[in-house]
C-alpha cells in the first residue's frame, strides 16, 4: 500500500494538458508526463486492496499495486521492471490506452479512481530518460526464422519477444516506415512519432530485421481504402518456403463504407486518407491533399477515428466540424454499483472533442447532395433506437447540413480479403482471420505454421489488446518452433 492515508490525504491528479486555444495550432503533445512528485501522491492514493480488478480489467494484466508501489517509494528502476514483464511499450499505452484499468479500480467505488495511466507513462519515460530501457539481445540464437506481416503493436510484441527468444524474426510492412497505425493514423498530437521510433530502434538492437515497402501478396487485390506504399512485393508461398513460421498481423484495414446516394461526389473521404495523409505531412511527405481549411466538415461515426478527425480538421483550420453519430446520446453518469468493474456505458467527451465541435447524437446519415460534382450538404434523419440494433427514422426530422468535406469513420470490418487469399486462410463470421485466442491451437491459423494475431484476428480493437496479443502469439510460435526436430 503506497500511503497509509492516501487516498484520504490526496485526490486524483489528472496531468496537465496545454490549454485548447494554444494547441489547436499545433500538432504536439499536448499531455504532459506527471512530475516526480505529481507520481509520487497519485502511485500512493493505491490502496493495494487485496483482489486488484485493476489487473483483471487490464489485457495485458499489468501488476498495478507492484508498480505503484515502488513508485511511490521512489524505485523507478524496480517499477519499469514489474511493467515490461507484462507491456512491451508502456510508453505507448501511457499515452493512448483507455485506460480499462481504470473503470476497474476499487477506489472507483467511493472516491476518484487512481491514475494509473500517467502513472504507467511517468515509470516508462523515467527509465527511459535514466537508461533502464535498454536493447536486450538474446545472446543464443535458436536459427528459427519468423517472418511476421504488419508492423503495428501486435506485430511489434510479437517480434520482440521472439527475437528475446532467440528466433530471427524479419518485419514485413506495406507502407514505408514501421509501426502500423502507431505510425499512420493516430495523429502526432496524441502520439509523437519520435517516441514510436526510440521503441523501434530498440528492436531492431535486438536483433529484429525490418522490410518496408514489402507487401505480402497481391496489390490489385486490395480493396477500395486500404492504403499501401509499397514498391515490391513477395508472395505467400515466398514466405511459407523461406521462414519456420509465419505470424499475420496486418490489422483490420477494410473500411465501412456509406454507400448512399450521392457518394461519388467528390470532397467524401475515409477517415484514414485523411488522418494518414497528415501523418505523412508532418513527417515530412507530400502535403496532405485534404484542405479542410476555411471548410465546413462532417464526420460521420462516433469512435476514436472520428475523434482524431476532429482533432485534425481543427487544426488545419476548418470553419466549423460537426459529429454525426446515430447512436442516442447515453447519461453523464449510471449507477456504478450496477456496473462496477465493467465499462460504464456514459457519454464521454474525447480532448478533440473538447476542442471545439458540434455532436449530434442519434442522427443518421440518408443522402449527399452536392453540384458540378462537388459534395455540398449531408441528409439526415434523426432515429429512435429499439431493441438490440434496431432503430427507425423519425418521420418529420428530416436535415440537411452544409458540408465541403465529409469524412466517413465508421470504423473497419475485416483485414484485406487480398492477404486471407494469398494464404488460402479460413475466415470467421465477420471475416477475420480464423484462429482461436486460447487452447492447444491458440494462434493458429488453419494452414500450418502460420499464425494470426491482433485486429486481423479479433477485429478492429485496441492498442492494449494488439500488445497481449502479439505476446500471447511468441509464445504459441515459441512452442511450436521448438517442437521441429533439431537441425
Ligand atoms: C484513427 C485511429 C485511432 C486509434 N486510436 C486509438 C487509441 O487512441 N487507443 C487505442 O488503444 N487504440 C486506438 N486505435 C486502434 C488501434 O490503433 C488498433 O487496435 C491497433 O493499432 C491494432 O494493431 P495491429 O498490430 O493489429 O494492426 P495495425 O496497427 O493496423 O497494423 C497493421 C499493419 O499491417 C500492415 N499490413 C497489412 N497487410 C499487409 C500486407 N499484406 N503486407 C505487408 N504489410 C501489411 C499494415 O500496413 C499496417 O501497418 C485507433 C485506430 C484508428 C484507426
Ligand atoms: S495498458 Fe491500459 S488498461 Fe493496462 S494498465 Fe495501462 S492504461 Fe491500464
Amino acid at each position: 500500500m503506497g500511503f497509509e492515508r492516501g487516498f484520504l490525504d490526496y485526490e486524483r491528479i489528472e496531468p496537465a494538458h496545454r490549454p485548447v486555444a494554444e494547441r489547436v495550432h499545433d500538432f504536439n503533445e499536448y499531455i504532459a508526463t506527471l512530475s516526480a512528485e505529481e507520481a509520487r501522491l497519485q502511485a500512493g492514493r493505491c490502496m493495494d486492496c487485496g483482489t486488484p480488478f485493476c489487473m483483471h480489467k487490464c489485457p495485458l494484466h499489468n501488476a498495478m499495486p507492484d508498480f505503484n508501489q515502488f513508485v511511490s517509494d521512489g524505485e523507478y528502476e524496480k517499477a519499469i521492471r514489474v511493467l515490461e514483464s507484462s507491456n512491451n511499450f508502456p510508453e505507448i499505452t501511457g499515452r493512448i490506452c483507455p485506460a480499462l484499468c481504470e473503470e476497474a479500480c476499487t477506489l472507483g467505488l467511493h472516491r476518484v479512481q487512481v491514475g494509473i495511466k500517467s502513472v504507467e507513462r511517468r515509470i516508462a519515460e523515467y527509465a527511459f530518460e535514466h537508461g533502464f530501457i535498454k536493447p536486450s539481445p538474446c545472446k543464443e540464437r535458436s536459427f528459427r526464422k519468423v517472418a511476421i506481416v504488419g508492423s503495428g503493436p501486435a506485430a511489434l510484441s510479437c517480434a520482440q519477444q521472439l527475437t528475446r527468444l532467440g528466433h530471427q524474426v524479419t518485419v514485413f510492412e506495406k507502407n514505408d516506415l514501421a509501426g502500423g497505425l502507431l505510425r499512420y493514423g493516430i495523429p502526432d498530437f496524441k502520439l509523437s512519432k519520435e517516441v514510436l521510433d526510440r521503441r523501434l530502434t530498440q528492436l531492431e538492437l535486438e536483433g529484429v530485421i525490418f522490410r518496408t515497402s514489402v507487401l505480402v501478396g497481391d496489390k490489385d487485390k486490395l480493396e477500395q481504402g486500404v492504403h499501401c506504399q509499397a514498391t515490391c512485393s513477395v508472395s505467400a508461398q515466398e514466405l511459407l518456403d523461406s521462414f519456420d513460421a509465419v505470424v499475420l498481423a496486418p490489422g483490420s484495414e477494410a473500411p465501412r463504407d456509406l454507400k448512399l446516394p450521392g457518394r461519388e461526389l467528390a470532397g467524401i473521404y475515409f477517415a484514414l486518407d485523411f488522418l494518414i495523409a497528415q501523418n505523412r505531412e508532418i513527417n515530412g511527405s507530400e502535403r496532405n491533399p485534404i484542405d479542410v481549411k476555411g471548410k465546413q466538415v462532417v464526420i460521420i461515426g462516433g469512435g476514436e477515428t472520428a475523434s482524431d478527425c476532429i482533432g485534425v480538421a481543427l487544426r488545419k483550420g476548418a470553419a466549423k466540424v460537426t459529429q454525426l453519430d446515430y447512436h442516442h446520446e447515453l447519461p453523464l453518469s449510471v449507477p456504478l454499483a450496477q456496473i462496477w468493474p465493467e465499462w460504464r456505458p456514459i457519454k464521454r467527451t474525447s480532448t478533440s472533442q473538447e476542442e471545439g465541435c458540434i455532436r449530434l447524437f442519434s442522427t443518421n446519415t440518408t443522402a449527399f447532395l452536392g453540384s458540378d460534382g462537388k459534395v455540398e450538404k449531408v441528409k439526415t434523419v434523426q432515429v429512435k433506437w429499439g431493441e438490440g440494433r434496431n432503430f427507425e427514422a423519425l418521420a418529420g426530422t428530416e436535415a440537411e447540413l452544409e458540408a465541403q468535406v465529409v469524412l466517413i469513420a465508421m470504423g473497419y470490418s475485416h483485414p484485406s480479403r487480398a492477404l486471407i487469399e494469398a494464404f488460402s486462410l479460413q475466415t470467421d463470421e465477420r471475416g477475420n482471420i480464423k484462429a482461436p485466442l486460447t487452447g492447444s491451437q491458440a494462434y493458429h491459423t488453419s494452414q500450418p505454421k502460420v499464425f494470426a494475431a491482433g485486429d486481423g484476428r479479433k477485429g478492429q480493437s485496441l492498442v492494449v489488446h494488439a500488445i497481449a496479443e502479439g505476446r500471447g502469439c511468441s509464445k504459441a510460435v515459441h512452442e511450436f518452433l521448438s517442437s521441429l526436430p533439431a537441425r
